[in-house]
């Protein structure tokens, strides 16, 4: 599934390729993801320029600003900026093609872009394909009309914790967002209210990193343990990210494989495996449904 850095990883990769170029065709092919997309997207994006990529949790928003004066606007009204809204859900991948294959049975969305207006652009900047692919249909694309200052609003993005490389997010606001609750802190991380991005995965290995044993009641956690959890929990994803972006040529013209990258984890998936650290064989458990490794010796 992809979390918080693959979806950055898409971010910084679609940057270069998407930025500034004018949406010259929509296609929908399948309209049934995780909420139906809407009959008139193909007229609200038809035409516009796509601004800024910005992320929040893993949502992705595409700025999409109103077509150039003197064009005539596709559909009336769209004449101030909007905003699309990608989630790739269990399965998705957001890529750009410079020479599309032909769509296959879970390519949903294409988005045409033309060459970028800037004089002497390269002649591989030719009309580029930028298409959501996404098998098991849980993703989702949302056209929203909201401002940027409207946009922290939007429905989807209201509750979402802090941003985990927010300078406000420290262990001084995990500190204050758990007093008095019961609740196991793996739990807690994993909710999103207090800090996105920290999926699974993230929970187990920055709880390692910061020798917290996951079953341990957020309440009861002190302010130095949570300055050493929201130090872990940016190590881990910053070191996520960087391996992802290794894989950032993949984001153009890539066959379709998932490109999620996996963490050298040091606690995750690994039952029963010696301890990086200690040698301890790390123990597996479940909360809420979902798998914790951790090491009973490293974290208390
Ligand atoms: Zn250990």
């Amino acid at each position: 599934m992809p979390e918080l850095p693959e979806v950055e990883v898409t971010r910084r990769g679609l940057l270069p390729h998407v930025v500034g170029r004018r949406i010259v065709h929509v296609t929908v092919r399948h309209r049934g993801l995780r909420w139906p997309v809407e009959p008139e997207l193909e007229a609200h994006l038809t035409g516009r320029v796509i601004g800024r990529i910005e992320r929040r949790g893993k949502y992705l928003l595409l700025e999409c600003l109103p077509a150039p004066a003197g064009e005539k606007s596709p559909a009336p009204g769209d004449d101030a900026p909007g905003w699309l809204l990608v989630h790739l859900g269990m399965t998705g991948t957001l890529r750009v093609y410079p020479d599309a294959p032909p769509a296959g049975a879970h390519d949903h969305l294409d988005i045409a872009l033309a060459p970028p207006d800037a004089p002497g652009a390269p002649q591989d900047h030719a009309a580029m394909v930028l298409r959501f692919r996404d098998p098991r249909r849980f993703g989702a694309i949302i056209w929203t009309p909201l401002a940027e200052a409207a946009l922290s609003e939007h429905p989807l993005l209201r509750r979402l914790g802090i941003e985990p490389f927010d300078p406000r997010f420290d262990g001084a606001w995990f500190h204050r967002l758990t007093r008095g609750r019961s609740v196991a802190i793996k739990q807690a991380l994993l909710a999103g209210e207090i800090v996105v991005g920290v999926g699974n995965i993230y929970c187990s290995e920055s709880l390692f990193r910061a020798g917290i044993r996951p079953t341990t009641p957020a309440g009861r956690i002190s302010l130095a343990r949570y300055d050493k959890l929201a130090a872990a929990v940016r190590e881990t994803l910053t070191e996520a990210i960087a391996r992802g972006g290794s894989t950032l040529r993949d984001f153009v013209g890539s066959d379709g494989s998932s490109g999620y990258f996996q963490l050298d984890c040091l606690v995750y998936d690994r039952a029963g495996e010696p301890c990086r650290v200690c040698g301890t064989p790390i123990r597996q458990i479940v909360q809420g449904q979902r798998s914790t490794f951790y090491c009973p010796h490293c974290q208390h």
